[in-house]
């Protein structure tokens, strides 16, 4: 019950004799589990934020409580409306959907289920009467410690964060020396930059630099340079940018523009890859605010015409649709400067994890990301990775199997190389992450 009994990932992988022994075909799930529960994954996309951000960070049972994932179940299990829910406090809307999701429903779902085991991790009662406790144990917790174990027990070595220059709760954090904890990585995420250009680029010319409404003129160049001091303040692993199931490229759009005379350029030059996460319908629900977005079939041909015009450039894409799993899959087999990653949000379900990495094995053998928690609070790191490793253990364990019966011997050794290339090795010679 305790949470060092879910794994525990400091384990060595024994000796390099035990390690090459040729394996039977029913010694391979186990091993494959043991390599997956002791090694230690880059988290490489998530919403967490290391301590000096302050309140930016999220972490707690309340917090985990009114996850997004959660008040859009919520309003399926109350007669409360929105409107009403949004007049409580935290602790009120935290009490509200423990009693609807936790105390008169069984938490069966994904996401209710990891609230369920965080609790579990660590030694807590998951139980209706059990709220107050859980709260009484976060409230003694001190941060820096606690970030320490959190990781810890999710066999996490690192997180990547999400950092947005223009976000006035982090710009000032940045512009006082900024982070510098060794288990969190900065991302550039340019999200106001690329498609809220209209609302926000004024920012910049209030910072000092010469662009437009438009983006005409020095516009691009200027980014460029908005991007390079940027750089120099976060030392980010890759750009990034959400972008919407109508996403096209080329368009004549601002977000085309940006992206092709500035935003690429700068990535070329500073050596970083541009993630793309394609495929958000956002606000199909206002009422349910950072609950009401939903999911759209995007159209790969933008992410094929990127990597074909731009093959110095990297792309790590993900895409949201279940329907556009398989075009990802065969352009990642065209283009070796594209790298699938994560399952996320509506995704991060074992049914459809499991079919999109089945997938992506067959395709691409080791040459993708299985996963990203997308993690916005703390404490979700623990059942995210939980659930990744419990899915995927018996997928690996199938691929070793079929490649045993087909006449080819499988070590520990083997195992453990494909296991770090895929949770770690791609992800580190990608963005030049130094291992350690
Ligand atoms: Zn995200």
């Amino acid at each position: 019950m305790a949470a060092t009994s879910v794994k525990s990932p400091t384990r060595k992988n024994g000796s390099s004799v035990a390690s090459a022994r040729r394996l039977k075909p029913e010694q391979i799930p186990g091993e494959v589990q043991d390599v997956l529960a002791s090694t230690q994954v880059i988290d490489i996309h998530t919403h967490l934020f290391s301590p000096a951000f302050g309140k930016v960070g999220l972490w707690g049972i309340d917090e985990l409580l009114t996850y997004h994932y959660l008040e859009a179940e919520f309003f399926r299990s109350s007669d409360t409306t929105p409107e009403e829910y949004w007049k409580l406090s935290k602790p009120e809307r935290a009490d509200a959907i423990w009693k609807a999701l936790f105390a008169e429903n069984s938490p069966i779902s994904e996401s209710t289920r990891g609230v369920v085991a965080v609790l579990n991790a660590f030694g807590l009662p998951a139980e209706a009467s059990g709220l107050q406790e859980a709260r009484r144990f976060f409230a003694v917790q001190s941060l820096e410690s606690h970030i320490r174990k959190v990781l810890q027990i999710a066999g996490v070595s690192s997180v990547v964060m999400t950092n947005d220059p223009l976000d006035p709760d982090e710009r000032p954090v940045w512009m006082s020396g900024g982070q510098s904890h060794p288990q969190f990585h900065a991302v550039l995420r340019l999200d106001r930059i690329l498609w809220g250009w209209p609302q926000h680029w004024q920012q910049l010319a209030n910072q000092g630099y010469a662009v437009d409404e438009d983006a005409s003129g020095k516009s691009a160049a200027e980014v460029r340079r908005f991007l390079a001091d940027w750089h120099k303040r976060m030392r980010p692993l890759y750009m990034a940018v959400s972008l919407a199931d109508t996403f096209q490229y080329p368009d004549d759009s601002i977000t085309s523009k940006i992206l092709s005379e500035a935003v690429l350029p700068s990535c070329r030059e500073l050596g970083l890859p541009m993630s793309l996460m394609i495929g958000v319908r956002r606000q199909v629900n206002p009422r349910l605010r950072l609950a009401g977005d939903a999911v759209g079939k995007a159209d790969m041909r933008a992410v094929e015409n990127l990597c074909r015009t731009f093959p110095d450039n990297r792309f790590l894409v993900s895409v949201l649709s279940r329907e556009n799993q398989h075009e990802l899959a065969v352009y990642a087999r065209k283009f070796n400067n594209l790298m699938p990653f994560g399952c996320w949000w509506f995704l991060n379900n074992p049914s459809i994890v499991e079919e999109i990495t089945r997938e992506r094995i067959e395709l691409l053998g080791t040459s993708f990301i299985p996963q990203h928690s997308d993690a916005r609070v703390l404490e979700q790191v623990i059942y995210k990775w939980q659930n990744t490793r419990r899915t995927l253990a018996p997928i690996l364990a199938n691929s070793y199997q079929l490649l045993h019966a087909d006449g080819a011997e499988i070590t520990r050794q083997k195992i453990q190389r494909d296991v770090n290339r895929l949770f770690r090795g791609n992800f580190e010679k990608w963005t030049g992450l130094r291992a350690g």
